[in-house]
């Protein structure tokens, strides 16, 4: 027997891009610690709907129990796919496949790893002579039995031995559906970097989204039917994506045990698994605002303290919620809002992308990562290929901001923004994303903000010095201000 590619780790994630790879075509080995989940997945196979198992897949599915006979039925150089629990389960893997391995084969980690431990592993699995993918790979289950959104960076003389079959199982977007959404991103961690940050703004996204609802739903009182009918209006315009298009979908889901609509009856604490939180410490570490999603974190990290919201809710006042004002003007505002919003987001994304790679070494193509995003992911939309419009203007873009399109469509927006947020402001409502956006646009626009006056403090009580206006860049000054007084 000679499998195309080899995948260990049998949860939901890799049987169904197991599935995904014998659809099209290729036979693929299989291979988890637990055997019985193997024998379980490939003994059911059988009885799986049309949908999920097309004609052949069957017998291009092969089990192994034992890992060393898995590696041995790999065509060469040999491909293996990890889609295990991310962190040590993954060192785990790579350490047993190291001994079984030969020169030149490649190990392809398709988990959500920590691009930290890309980098590490990209390196020590050059060293011991094989070579390394280490992939993104988003849109959940669904995303990855029918077409997912994959970020393949690491070594990229192995990118040519993998990109048939990852292409292949992609997303695919374009006017004949025929553009994969899998393309080569970077060396070293740079795929799982770019997942990161998609996953960041997947969390920046679905923040404003919940803001505009939160607004609407607490300054109009907007009902879930006429909640629904926002939404819906909205995804047929400029915000048309698969999480408007989702949350427009959430509002007509009536609960079975109580019949109330079931949105009203979910807990508001929201959960996390990191990649966010990643973003944002990152985002600090490189220096870069990247406030929204650093925002969107802490939104959720506020939302987990209920108990403590509910007793403060019972001490603290605020201004009474009540809008008086024209209700569809504001519908609208609070949808300009939210575009605008987005718009600082992607950039400052991109801005975070563009500091990494400089920071690693990464020639990352921003335009094509747009791409990689439009099928297969969460965060897909149709505002995605303004951004590849944008970066194939001009690859140089420092700012997407700057880009003609979005300097354009934030100056439409903006009066509609400003009041959204001086309203939510006035009413009591908190808007940390809207508000995080438009203050980042306000400072990235300035050519001069209060640092001065900052510096000043610092070297007042630090001598940590500053430079001057009237002097070249990067010669300093110190003052002894109680002296000056
Ligand atoms: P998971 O729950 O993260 O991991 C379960 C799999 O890992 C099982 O096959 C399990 O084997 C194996 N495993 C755990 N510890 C192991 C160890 N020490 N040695 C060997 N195998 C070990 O599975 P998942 O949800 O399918 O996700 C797989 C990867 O894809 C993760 O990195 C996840 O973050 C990422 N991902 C998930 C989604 C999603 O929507 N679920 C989306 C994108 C990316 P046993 O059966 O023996 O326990």
């Amino acid at each position: 027997m000679q499998n195309d590619i080899g995948l260990i780790g049998l949860a939901v994630m890799g049987q169904n891009l197991v599935l995904n790879m014998a659809n099209h075509g290729f036979s693929v080995a299989v291979y988890n610690r637990t055997t019985k989940t193997m024998t379980d997945f490939v003994g059911g196979l059988k009885d799986e709907p049309k949908d999920k198992v097309w004609d052949g897949t069957i017998d291009r599915v092969n089990g192994y129990e034992d890992i060393k006979d898995f590696v041995a039925s790999l065509k060469r150089p040999r491909r293996v796919m990890i889609m295990v629990k991310a962190g040590g389960p993954v060192d785990g893997v790579i350490q047993q496949l190291q001994e079984l391995l030969e020169p030149g084969d490649i190990i392809i980690d398709g988990g959500n790893s920590d691009f930290n431990d890309t980098n590490r592993r990209s390196k020590e699995i050059r060293e011991a002579g094989f070579q390394f993918i280490g992939t993104g790979v988003s849109g959940g289950e669904e995303g990855a039995l029918k077409g997912p959104s994959i970020m393949p960076g690491g070594h990229a003389d192995a990118w040519p031995h993998v990109k048939e079959i990852l292409q292949s199982i992609s997303a695919k977007v374009g006017p004949n559906d025929d553009i994969p959404c899998c393309e080569w991103v970077g060396e070293d961690g740079a795929g799982h970097y770019v997942k990161m940050v998609h996953n960041g703004i997947e969390y920046g996204d679905m923040q404003l989204i919940c803001e505009a609802y939160f607004i609407l739903k607490h300054a109009l009182g907007l009902t879930n039917d006429e909640l629904y009918k926002v939404f819906k209006e909205w995804n047929e315009g400029e915000l048309a994506s698969y999480l408007i298009e989702i949350t427009r979908d959430i509002f007509t889901v009536k609960d079975e045990e109580s019949g109330n609509d079931l949105v009203d009856q979910i807990l508001d604490t929201a959960k996390q698994k990191g990649t966010g939180k990643w973003m944002g410490q990152h985002a600090l570490d490189l220096g870069v605002p990247t406030t929204l999603i650093t925002e969107a974190v802490y939104a959720r990290c506020l939302s987990g303290q209920k108990d403590a919201r509910v007793r403060a809710s019972k001490v603290l006042s605020g201004p009474e919620t009540k809008f008086e004002g024209d209700r569809d003007q504001f519908i609208e505002d609070v949808r300009q809002a939210l575009y605008a919003s987005k718009l600082v987001s992607y950039a400052q994304g991109y801005v975070q992308l563009d500091a990494a790679a400089e920071e690693f070494g990464w020639k990352l193509n921003n335009g094509n990562i747009a791409l990689l995003w439009r099928g297969g992911c969460i965060i897909r939309s149709v505002f995605l290929e303004d951004i590849k419009k944008a970066f194939d203007k001009n690859p140089e873009l420092e700012n997407l901001l700057l880009d003609d399109f979005f300097k354009t469509a934030i100056d439409k927006a903006q009066p509609a923004w400003r009041r959204v947020i001086s309203t939510a402001v006035n009413l009591g409502l908190p808007v940390p994303g809207f508000g995080a956006a438009l203050t980042y646009y306000d400072g990235y626009r300035r050519d001069r903000l209060p640092a001065n006056l900052l510096q000043a403090q610092r070297d007042y009580f630090g001598a940590h010095t500053y430079e001057r206006v009237d002097k070249e860049r990067g010669e300093t000054f110190h003052t002894d201000w109680i002296r000056e007084r």
